[in-house]
């Protein structure tokens, strides 16, 4: 069972490389770390677990923020209360997105981040990714809103970015009328 511990901290260099594709078929360890971003995530975002195993809750995790240096995350998103979907997308690709940006208006957390970050982090509003499931089986997944928000920090992962180098240093919320708030 994946702990906070196991999560890397923003210290981490790690964080900031550049994850490397999947080859197929998945590996044991991969079919297994899967598995435990499912789960940690899942709990997290269930309060009497979260506080049972002392969990920061979060919606998404790639490889990288457990010191796995592949192109893959898992998002579970919790659509309506108590039920989730969890997403899996290996080696995945944004095919195409909105015109329209919108913000996390209380500023985008980070499980890997454990400190508050002000500030507007523009995401598209939806986008559509093409990547692998599991299998190897190509999927296509849109997501909207926060879902949408979600996929697109998870992506920055796999590149060695972090939520807030898209924050203006001097300007936190520069550019505010631009963008929706959410
Ligand atoms: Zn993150």
């Amino acid at each position: 069972m994946l702990r906070m511990k196991d999560i890397l901290d923003e210290k981490d260099k790690r964080l900031r490389t550049i994850s490397k594709d999947v080859v197929f078929p998945l590996t044991k360890e991969d079919k297994k770390n899967i598995e435990d971003m499912i789960e940690y995530l899942t709990n997290s975002q269930i309060e009497e677990l979260s506080e049972k195993y002392n969990l920061r809750p979060g919606m998404g995790l790639s490889a990288i923020q457990i010191g796995v240096n592949k192109r893959y995350f898992v998002v579970v998103d919790e659509y309506e209360e108590g039920k989730f979907d969890n997403y899996v997308i290996i080696n995945p690709k944004i095919v195409s997105n909105s015109m329209e940006k919108i913000y996390v208006e209380l500023g985008e957390g980070c499980l890997s981040v454990n400190r508050e970050v002000c500030g507007i982090v523009p995401r598209y509003a939806r986008v559509t990714l093409e990547g692998f499931d599991m299998n190897g089986n190509k999927i296509r997944v849109r997501g909207r809103e926060e879902l949408a928000i979600a996929f697109q920090h998870e992506m920055d992962h796999l590149d060695g970015i972090l939520f807030y180098d898209h924050i203006d240093k001097n300007n936190p919320f520069k550019d505010k009328d631009k963008y929706r708030a959410i």
